[in-house]
C-alpha cells in the first residue's frame, strides 16, 4: 500500500506504520529516523537539521524534498510505502504530489490521525526512545525491562527522553503541527484521498486502513 500518515506528533503514525509494514511488505518512511540518524553520525545533512530539531521547528523544505527525492527511488519503496511525518507543510504536499505524477506513482489514502491534544500530550512526555535502535518506550504504558537500557535483543541501547520530548519543545512541535501541518487535512480533501480516522488505538487504526485499502 501507498499511504501518508497525517497527525500530530504523537498521534501514533509511527506506530500505526509499524504495524502496516507488516501486513504487506510496505516499508515504513519516517523523516524524523532519517533525520536523527543524519545528526547521530554528524553528517551535513545532520548539521543542516539539528538546530531546528532541537527547538521543535520544522527543517526546510528543501531539505526534506532532497531526502525524498531519493528515498522514494530505492528499490524497497517498489513494495509500497508508508509516509510517517512526510509531508508536514503546503509545499512539501505539491512538492510530492509534482514527484509522484513524474513516477508514475498513485497513493492509496492519506490517512489523517486525530487524536485529542490530552492524550497527546501525555503520550509524548512520557515517551522514551533507544539512541542505538529507535525503539519506542513508555514510561506508564510499555517500560523498558531494566530502566534506561533498550530491550530489543542484540541492542542494550541506552533509552532516554528525545531532546524535542521536553515540555517547552512539545508545546512548540504542537503549535507548528497547527499551523503548518494541519492544513493538509484540507489539501487531501481537496485531492479526494483523505480517510479522517477518530480512533486512538492503533490496532483499530490499522483495521480501518486495512478496510479502506481492501486488504
Ligand atoms: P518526528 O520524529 O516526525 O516528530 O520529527 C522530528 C523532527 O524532525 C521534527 O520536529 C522536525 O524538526 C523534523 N522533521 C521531520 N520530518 C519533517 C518534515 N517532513 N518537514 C520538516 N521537518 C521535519
Amino acid at each position: 500500500m501507498r499511504l501518508i500518515l497525517l497527525g500530530a506528533p504523537g498521534a501514533g503514525k509511527g506506530t500505526v506504520a509499524k504495524l502496516l509494514t507488516s501486513v504487506d511488505g510496505s516499508v515504513q518512511i519516517s523523516t524524523g529516523d532519517i533525520l536523527r540518524a543524519a545528526v547521530k553520525a554528524g553528517t551535513e545533512l545532520g548539521k543542516k537539521a539539528e538546530a531546528a530539531m532541537k527547538a521543535g521547528e520544522l527543517v526546510s523544505d528543501d531539505l526534506i524534498m532532497g531526502i525524498m527525492g531519493e528515498r522514494l527511488l530505492e528499490d524497497d519503496c517498489k513494495a509500497g510505502f508508508l509516509l510517517d511525518g512526510f509531508p508536514r507543510t503546503i509545499p512539501q504536499a505539491e512538492a510530492l504530489k509534482v514527484l509522484l505524477t513524474k513516477l508514475n506513482i498513485e497513493l492509496d489514502a492519506a490517512v489523517n490521525l486525530d487524536v485529542p491534544r490530552d492524550v497527546i500530550l501525555d503520550r509524548l512526555t512520557t515517551r522514551r526512545t533507544c539512541v542505538d535502535c529507535g525503539a519506542i518506550y513508555n514510561v506508564k504504558s510499555s517500560p523498558c525491562k531494566v530502566e534506561g537500557v533498550c530491550d530489543v535483543d542484540g541492542c542494550g541501547g541506552n533509552v532516554v527522553q528525545r531532546d524535542d520530548e521536553t515540555e517547552e519543545a512539545i508545546s512548540k512541535r504542537l503549535d507548528v503541527f497547527n499551523e503548518q501541518t494541519a492544513p493538509l487535512v484540507g489539501f487531501y480533501k481537496g485531492e479526494d484521498m483523505l480517510l479522517d480516522i477518530n480512533a486512538t488505538s492503533s490496532d483499530a487504526v490499522v483495521d480501518a486502513i486495512k478496510a479502506k485499502v481492501g486488504i
